[in-house]
C-alpha cells in the first residue's frame, strides 16, 4: 500500500537526484513536499505492474528517475504472475509429478508407490503460495528500490499527468515528465461463447477449477492451450483440443517440432481434432456443455459433449479508459498501440511496452522492452532483436525455440544446414528414462552461423537460453559445437545437434 511517508522518505534520500540524466527538471524537497498535497511528482510513471511495467519501474528506479507506478489490481505482477505464467507452471509442474506417481512410470523406475490420491485442493494451495511470494516480493523490491506503487485505475489525463482512481473512489494526481504504458492484455472472448469461469472458462478459470473434469473440450491449441490442457489430462480429465490450424503448439513453430509433440502428446492421452472450427456451444440443464465443431473449410457439424469448456483463442491488448483517444493515439488494426523503435507513442514522452504492443506476448519480451525503454529515455542506446526472442511450452516435454524454422528459412530462400541429435542418444536422458524428443539446429549453409534452434526435451525451456545466448553473439554452430559442455547433461544434445550442423555428423549418434 502507497504510503506518504514512504515517497517524503524516498524524495529526502540524499543524492537521490544525483543520476537524473541531463535535460530533465529536478525539483526540491521543500516545492515538493508543498506541492504533495495534492499530487505526486515524478519523472517516469509507468501504468501497469506486469512483467514489463514492474521491471522498467524498478530499472527506472535505479537509473535515478524518480519513478511511480500505477496498478489497478490489489496485486502487482499482471497477468504473467497472478493468472499467468507463475500460476500455470506450478500447476504444470505438480500435475506432471502427480502423473508420474500414479502412472506406470515411478514403477518401472523401481519405485513403488501405493495408495496415490489427488488433493486438489492442497494443489491450488501450493500454487496459490508461489503465486504469493512472488507477487509481494515485487512490493518488497519496489521499496528497495524506492518505487512508489499507487494503487488505483490510471488514466492518462494529460500529456503530462496521470489520475490514477482507487476503489473508494478516490483519486491521485501523478504530475509525470514521462509516461511509459505496460497495461498489457486481457482474454480475447469467443463470439456467442460468454465465459463464466466455472464451466465456460477462459486460462484464468482453468487455473481454480474446484475439481478434475470428467471431459474437458480446449479450443484452440497453442501454447496455453495445450499447456492447460496437459494440466487436466494429467490429472485425469479426458481432454479433447479443437485447433483451426493443421498444427499444434500455436505459431512460429517448426513444423517437424510440432508433429513430433503433437505425437507425443496423443501418446501421453490428449485428443486434437485439428483443421477443425468451433461453431457454437450451448449449456445444457444437466450442466454439461455441447460444443458445435465442423472443419475448418467448412463441411458436417459434429456435437462434442464437455463438463468443461476452455476458450483459449488468444489475448488482445489492453487500453480500456486508458485515455488514449482524448491524446490522439490511435490503436492499430489489432488495438495494439503504434510506437517507434525506441517504444515512442506519437507523443514523444509516452511510451508503450510488452503485450500492448506489437510482437510475441511473452513476459520475457515485455521485461526486456520495459528495460531498454527506460534506458532510452535516460539517452541510452534502444536495441531488441526480436528474432532471439526464444518461446517455450512448458509441457513435457517441453517445447522451445529460438530464431527462424525450416518453414520460415525456405519461404525467405535463405540456403541452410540442417543439424539434429535425439535425446534417445544422450547419456543423460537415457539415465532420466526420458529420451522423448530431439534438438534440431539450423544454420547458414555458407557460414555456418545459428539461424534457428528448435528443442523438443525434458528441460528444453532452460535449454533454449543457451541458444539465444549464442544468436545473440552471432555464433556459428562450430563455435557452440566446440565449447565444452559438462558430462552428463542434457544440454550435450545441443551441442550435438550443433556438431551435426557444422561438420555434418555427430559424435554419439
Ligand atoms: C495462462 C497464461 C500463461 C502464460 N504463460 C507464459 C509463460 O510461461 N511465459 C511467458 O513469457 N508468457 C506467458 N504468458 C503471457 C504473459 O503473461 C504476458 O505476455 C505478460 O504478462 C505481459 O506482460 P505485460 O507487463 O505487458 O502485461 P500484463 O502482465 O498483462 O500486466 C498489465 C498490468 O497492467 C494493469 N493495468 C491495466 N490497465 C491499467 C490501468 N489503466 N491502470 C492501472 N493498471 C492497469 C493490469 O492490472 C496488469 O496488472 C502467459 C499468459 C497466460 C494467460
Amino acid at each position: 500500500m502507497y504510503s506518504w511517508s514512504r515517497v517524503y522518505c524516498v524524495l529526502s534520500q540524499k543524492n537521490h537526484f544525483s543520476r537524473i540524466p541531463h535535460g530533465l527538471q529536478r525539483i526540491s524537497f521543500a516545492a515538493w513536499r508543498n506541492y504533495s498535497e495534492k499530487a505526486l511528482e515524478a519523472d517516469v510513471t509507468v501504468v501497469g505492474s506486469g512483467p514489463g511495467g514492474y521491471v522498467a519501474a524498478i530499472k527506472a528506479a535505479q537509473l535515478g528517475f524518480q519513478t511511480v507506478c500505477v496498478e489497478k489490481n490489489d496485486t502487482l505482477g499482471g497477468t504473467c504472475l497472478n493468472v499467468g505464467c507463475i500460476p500455470s507452471k506450478a500447476l504444470l509442474n505438480n500435475s506432471h509429478l502427480y502423473h508420474l506417481a500414479h502412472g506406470k512410470d515411478f514403477a518401472s523406475r523401481g519405485i513403488e508407490v501405493t495408495g496415490i490420491r489427488l488433493n486438489l485442493e492442497k494443489m491450488m494451495e501450493q500454487k496459490s503460495g508461489a503465486v504469493k511470494s512472488l507477487t509481494t516480493g515485487i512490493a518488497h523490491l519496489f521499496k528497495q528500490n524506492k518505487v512508489v506503487h499507487v494503487q488505483g485505475f490510471g488514466r492518462i489525463t494529460g500529456k503530462n499527468q496521470v489520475t490514477a482512481t482507487k476503489a473508494d473512489g478516490s483519486t491521485q494526481v501523478i504530475n509525470t515528465k514521462n509516461i511509459l504504458i505496460a497495461t498489457g492484455s486481457e482474454v480475447a472472448p469467443f463470439s456467442g461463447i460468454p465465459i463464466d469461469e466455472e464451466t465456460i472458462v477462459s486460462s484464468t478459470g482453468a487455473l481454480s477449477l474446484k475439481q478434475v473434469p470428467e471431459k474437458m473440450v480446449v479450443i484452440g491449441a497453442g501454447v496455453i492451450g495445450v499447456e492447460l490442457g496437459s494440466v487436466w489430462q494429467r490429472l485425469g480429465a479426458d481432454v479433447t483440443a479443437v485447433e483451426f490450424l493443421g498444427h499444434v503448439g500455436g505459431l512460429g513453430i517448426d513444423m517437424e517440432i510440432s508433429k513430433n509433440f503433437q505425437r507425443i502428446l496423443q501418446k501421453q492421452g490428449l485428443k486434437f481434432k485439428l483443421n477443425t472450427k468451433v461453431t457454437g456451444a450451448t449449456k445444457r440443464p444437466d450442466g454439461k456443455i455441447d460444443v458445435s465443431i465442423e472443419a475448418a473449410a467448412g463441411g458436417k457439424e459434429e456435437v462434442i459433449t464437455c463438463d468443461v469448456l476452455l476458450v483459449c483463442i488468444g489475448r488482445r491488448p489492453y487500453t480500456e479508459n486508458l485515455g488514449l483517444q482524448e491524446l490522439g493515439i490511435e490503436l492499430d488494426n489489432r488495438g495494439r498501440i503504434p510506437i517507434n523503435s525506441r517504444f515512442q507513442t506519437k507523443m514523444p514522452n509516452i511510451y508503450a511496452i510488452g503485450d500492448v504492443v506489437a510482437g510475441p506476448m511473452l513476459a520475457h519480451k515485455a521485461e526486456d522492452e520495459g528495460i531498454i525503454c527506460v534506458e532510452g529515455m535516460a539517452g541510452g542506446a534502444v536495441h531488441i532483436d526480436y528474432n532471439c526472442v526464444p518461446s517455450v511450452i512448458y509441457t513435457h516435454p517441453e517445447v522451445a525455440w529460438v530464431g527462424k524454422s525450416e518453414e520460415q528459412l525456405k519461404e525467405e530462400g535463405t540456403e541452410y544446414k540442417v543439424g539434429k541429435f535425439p535425446f534417445a542418444a544422450n547419456s543423460r536422458a537415457k539415465t532420466n528414462a526420458d529420451t522423448d524428443g530431439l534438438v534440431k539446429i539450423l544454420s547458414h549453409k555458407s557460414t555456418d552461423r545459428m539461424l534457428g534452434a528448435h528443442i523438443l526435451g525434458a528441460g528444453a525451456g532452460e535449454m533454449i537460453n543457451e541458444a539465444a545466448l549464442a544468436m545473440e553473439y552471432g555464433a556459428s554452430c562450430e563455435d557452440v559445437a566446440r565449447v565444452c559442455h559438462a558430462h552428463p547433461t542434457v544440454s550435450e544434445a545441443f551441442r550435438e545437434a550443433n556438431l551435426a550442423a557444422s561438420f555434418g555428423k555427430a559424435i554419439n549418434f
